[in-house]
């Protein structure tokens, strides 16, 4: 069943960047920081404790930042992730700038970095900007690396390893994969997670993911269908796009109508209510994608083939509700 646990705003759908992955629909305007601060409250009597960020560039919208930090500690709410791709600004003083204001408007989360072959930055920026953190936070595990696979990784993982460099540190790998960054000389031990968890000791995770292939571009190749998760992954949050509208999903799939609960100023009960009621929603978080498929096929529905990716189902389904 749908519950909200984290609300996560996208203030802005405006970016530096253009990659090539970009699902995030531009010009749906901006969120305005009055609304957001009460709808934060709202969520909060609901029983809703973390906030995060996502985008667009999140950082291109600095004072909504700021204002909706300072209300969620005044909420005594938890920071999750601001995701950021770590290059929107335009030189060291405006970066630093930036971070400070954040920082003391109160915020103590995680930086999520997009960093992978798609967003293509340059190493020396992307160390300049976890420094930066590094420097402004006085810690260095508020980092994380999120990253998509691509098909040619090689010039991506070259990049991390100059990253690492760059930082002090050296690039964990298993098997070709990307674990983390860490201290050239950290201290030894058998777990990666238990040697580093002081805040003072360098560790970047590297959180790797396959790319979703997008309703348009087919993913259908697979020899089994997906297994449920009832999205215990991306899902139970409340995702306010830059136009205020609330999704039930932070996942690729939150753009489609399907998925949209109301908006803002509809607030917490309102909009939990709108989840309860809706079939798509309920088929996501309660009954199943599959058992969904299944009552559809039974009705005559056929699919283009099976697929192993269950959030890509989920935005073919929104986006062909006729098959
Ligand atoms: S950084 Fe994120 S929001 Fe910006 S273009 Fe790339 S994927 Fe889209
Ligand atoms: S299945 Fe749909 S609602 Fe659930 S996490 Fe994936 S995209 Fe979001």
């Amino acid at each position: 069943m749908f519950h909200p646990e984290e609300v996560i705003f996208a203030p802005t759908g405006r970016c530096n960047l253009a990659c090539p992955h970009c699902r995030v629909s531009r010009g749906r305007g901006e969120l305005p920081a009055g609304q957001a601060v009460a709808f934060l409250e709202s969520c909060r009597d609901g029983g809703i404790e973390r906030v995060g960020f996502s985008g667009g560039e999140p950082f291109l919208a600095p004072a909504f930042l700021s204002a909706v930090c300072k209300a969620a500690v005044d909420l005594g709410m938890l920071f999750d992730r601001l995701m950021t791709n770590g290059a929107w600004w335009k030189d060291e003083r405006q970066l630093r700038s930036t971070l400070a204001g954040l920082r003391d408007a109160g915020f103590d989360g995680t930086f999520g970095l997009s960093h992978d072959a798609y967003h293509g930055r340059d190493p020396r920026t992307m160390a300049a900007f976890i420094s930066a953190v590094f420097e402004l936070w006085d810690r260095k595990d508020c980092v994380e690396i999120l990253s998509v696979r691509s098909p040619d990784d090689a010039r991506y993982m070259a990049g991390l390893r100059e990253l690492a460099g760059l930082l002090g540190g050296t690039l964990e790998e298993d098997d070709g994969e990307p674990l983390a960054i860490v201290r050239a000389d950290g201290p030894a031990g058998d777990a990666p997670g238990d040697r580093y968890e002081d805040g003072a000791t360098l560790r970047i995770p590297i959180l790797r993911s396959p790319r979703s292939a997008g309703a348009d571009e087919g993913s259908w190749g697979s020899p089994r269908w997906f297994e449920d998760d009832f999205c215990a992954g991306p899902g139970n949050v409340f995702y306010v796009h830059p136009d205020g509208s609330v999704a039930a999903c932070c996942g690729f799939a939150n753009e489609n109508e399907q998925l949209i609960l109301g908006t803002m100023s509809d607030g917490y009960a309102v909009l939990c209510a709108a989840a309860a009621e809706n079939a798509h929603v309920r088929a996501c978080y309660e009954t199943g994608l599959n058992a969904h498929r299944q009552g559809l096929e039974t009705a005559g529905r056929r699919f283009p083939g099976k697929t192993a990716d269950m959030c890509f189902f989920c935005d073919w389904l929104c986006r062909h509700p006729r098959g």
